[in-house]
């Protein structure tokens, strides 16, 4: 239900944690975090609260610069730790969150498993990330490409981000029908659902229309569509109060 996500020179963690408590008034039953750093990328997640997520983080290796965080409201699968997102896929060592509902994810996860692909948890959500692996696996070059290729078959409405151990300074974001706002600082870049996190880091932000696909990567942001046209983003200066 709530999505953050960051990329630059802050620790990620309390970022994305402070963040996702700013999303709380949406409603969620659980919440995960997805960090990266010289050890590898790391998914720890936990149903219920964010501090109860917090408590799960005490005494673990957190320090990253790069790091996505979600609060999940439960549409396939019971609120439960293995249900909650990130959810990660060893192939490629990809994880992605997920706001919404991927309507064919049935017919997919039918053709993953025929391929032999195995699922740990009952959302829709695992099954898009495996099908992004698998499409990088076999027809993609790029993960970029890989989600452009995967989200042209996908029913449903979605904000996603997707990080990869594969390429380590990237988050990739996209959405269609959920909110996904992109905040535009110094070297930095930032990813919510709404403004509210993003607001006391910088007032520049670009909201990602449907069908788009932001790629940032080494200090840059790309935008694409999903029939691989660049597009030049429009930078909101927001006022808001908190
Ligand atoms: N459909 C996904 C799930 O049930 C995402 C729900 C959400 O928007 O938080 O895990």
């Amino acid at each position: 239900c709530g999505i953050v996500a960051y990329v630059g020179h802050r620790e990620a963690c309390p970022l994305v944690i402070k963040g996702l408590k700013r999303l709380e008034y949406r409603g969620y039953d659980s919440a995960g975090v997805a960090l990266m750093n010289g050890h590898g990328l790391k998914v720890y997640k936990k149903k219920g609260k964010v501090v109860a997520l917090e408590h799960e983080l005490e005494n673990k290796e957190t320090h990253a610069t790069i790091g996505m965080g979600h609060t999940r409201w439960a549409t396939h699968g019971e609120p439960n730790d293995v249900n909650a997102h990130p959810h990660y896929s060893f192939h490629r060592k990809l994880a992605i969150i997920h706001n919404g509902i991927i309507e064919n994810y049935a017919a997919i996860k039918q053709a993953l498993l025929k391929k032999g692909h195995t699922f740990s948890s009952e959302t829709d959500t695992e099954v898009l990330g495996q099908f992004i692996e698998d499409i990088w696996e076999n027809n993609g070059d790029t993960l970029e490409e890989a989600v452009r290729l995967a989200l042209q078959e996908v029913v449903g409405a979605y904000a996603i981000v997707i990080m990869s151990e594969a390429d380590p300074t990237q988050l990739i974001a996209a959405r269609k029908g959920s909110p996904l706002v992109i905040g535009v600082g110094e070297n930095e870049f930032f990813l919510a659902s709404d403004a509210t996190p993003i607001v006391e880091y910088t007032k520049d932000v670009i909201y990602l229309n449907d069908y788009e696909i932001a790629v940032i990567k080494d200090g840059a942001l790309k935008v694409v569509t999903l029939d691989n046209t660049t597009t030049t983003p429009y930078v909101h200066k927001v006022e808001l109060e908190l």
